[in-house]
């Protein structure tokens, strides 16, 4: 997972930071305001900072930092991929928990009975657990309506 680019947003750019998540990306989101501290906090974590505070005080930081535009979460991930030739990989689409950023991992069908709604656990037969928050994932019409949104962005994953 080292690999691959981690990010770190300001607060105002948490939905962006819930699409990186999304298609794979492991992206926190620091609540403070941008300055400083979130720069301490990206070098020690090695995470590229995408922030739209225009005045970051950047000369400071040794680390990538990057000027996020985009008015919408939309415009926002376009670029953020155009940027950094992010690859969208049909495998890691839904890997992450959007609310924790911890990797999911899968769980037994006969595990989540109790915890999916029953039209679901009729007709689902894989599912995903986040090991911080519990939340089950599934692929369902949340899913399906990301890839619709995403396709629209013309962001197609191979
Ligand atoms: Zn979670």
């Amino acid at each position: 997972m080292s690999e691959y680019p981690r990010y770190i947003t300001d607060a105002s750019l948490a939905k962006l930071a819930k699409w990186l998540r999304l298609l794979g990306w492991n992206t926190t989101v620091f609540s403070g305001k941008a300055g400083r501290k979130m720069m301490r906090l990206a070098d020690a974590e090695k995470r590229i900072i995408l922030t739209r505070r225009q005045d970051m005080p950047a000369r400071q930081f040794a680390g990538k930092l990057y000027l996020v535009t985009g008015k919408d979460a939309g415009s926002q991930i376009k670029e953020v991929i155009t940027k950094f030739s992010l690859k969208i990989e049909k495998q890691r689409l839904f890997s992450i928990c959007l609310r924790c950023n911890e990797r999911l991992l899968p769980v037994a069908k006969e595990g989540v009975k109790n915890f999916v709604p029953p039209y679901v656990f009729a007709n689902c037969g894989e599912y995903n657990q986040c090991p911080c928050c519990r939340k089950i994932y599934w692929q369902g019409t949340h899913e399906r309506n990301s890839l619709q949104f995403l396709e629209r962005l013309s962001i197609t994953p191979s």
